[in-house]
């Protein structure tokens, strides 16, 4: 991973603790994000602050999410509120020789922004570019979504600016008095990991996105 740009677009998006981890490039953020199937949308209104999980996709330099027209987070995303989005990939456990130096490496991104809506044939395409994102190929064989199925989904999109990355990578930092110490030190690698499909239909046989998924899982 890159730390090709080294400023923060915005003093609240300035990683203060081992700040060399920080970077505001968009190769960098655009990577996290498209390794990401799920982000987490904070936002406050008069009960508090709340973060939910939900799915996500990047098109363009925008993040964007979706979801029932009932949903809390979305209709106040679509009034404007001020939204705080988090993505993490968790790399792995670090262990060092002391507890203290113990630590996690990951990729991770902070999206500060307001949402857009998106309406009309902006709204559809950027759906199945949502559907390609998880199957490419795929939203030109099932049925697209109809006039009523459109009319209840919300689509909104928030520009990837005001935003932050942070990534660890590597092996335990560790006190030079503690090097002698005869203890495992190491990473623990984790992985989000495809695994088997499981069929519920195949009448067309298997296709090649699913192919590759099992090739994935078997390799
Ligand atoms: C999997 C994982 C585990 C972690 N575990 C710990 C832990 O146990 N204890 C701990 O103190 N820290 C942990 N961190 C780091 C944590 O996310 C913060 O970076 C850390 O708290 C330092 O924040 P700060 O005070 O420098 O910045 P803050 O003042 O909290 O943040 C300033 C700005 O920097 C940016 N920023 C801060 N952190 C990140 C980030 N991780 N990714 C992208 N942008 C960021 C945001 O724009 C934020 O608004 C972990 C991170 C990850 C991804």
């Amino acid at each position: 991973m890159s730390t090709i740009d080294a400023t923060p677009p915005s003093e609240r998006t300035r990683v203060r603790r081992v700040a060399q981890r920080g970077c505001y490039d968009r190769e960098t953020l655009y990577a996290i994000v498209d390794a990401a199937y799920v982000c987490h949308v904070a936002f406050a209104d008069e009960n508090g602050v709340h973060c939910i999980p939900t799915a996500c996709w990047r098109e363009g330099d925008h993040l964007y999410i979706h979801g029932s027209n009932g949903s809390r987070m979305l209709k106040l995303a679509a009034r404007g509120a001020q939204l705080c989005i988090t993505i993490t990939h968790l790399d792995g456990l670090v262990l060092a020789r002391s507890a203290f130096h113990h630590s996690m490496n990951y990729r991770s991104a902070v999206i500060y922004g307001v949402c857009e809506i998106v309406e009309g044939a902006a709204k559809a395409s950027a759906l199945d570019t949502f559907v390609e994102k998880i199957a490419p190929g795929r939203s030109r064989e099932v049925r697209p979504g109809d006039a009523n199925e459109l009319a209840a989904t919300t689509v909104l999109r928030v520009a990837i600016d005001e935003a932050a990355a942070k990534v660890r990578t590597g092996g335990p930092k560790d006190d030079e008095a503690d090097m002698t110490r005869e203890v495992w030190a190491g990473v623990l690698p984790l992985a989000l990991q495809p695994l088997t499909p499981i069929a519920d239909a195949a009448p067309t046989g298997t296709p090649g996105y699913v192919q590759q998924w099992h090739e994935t899982a078997c390799a």
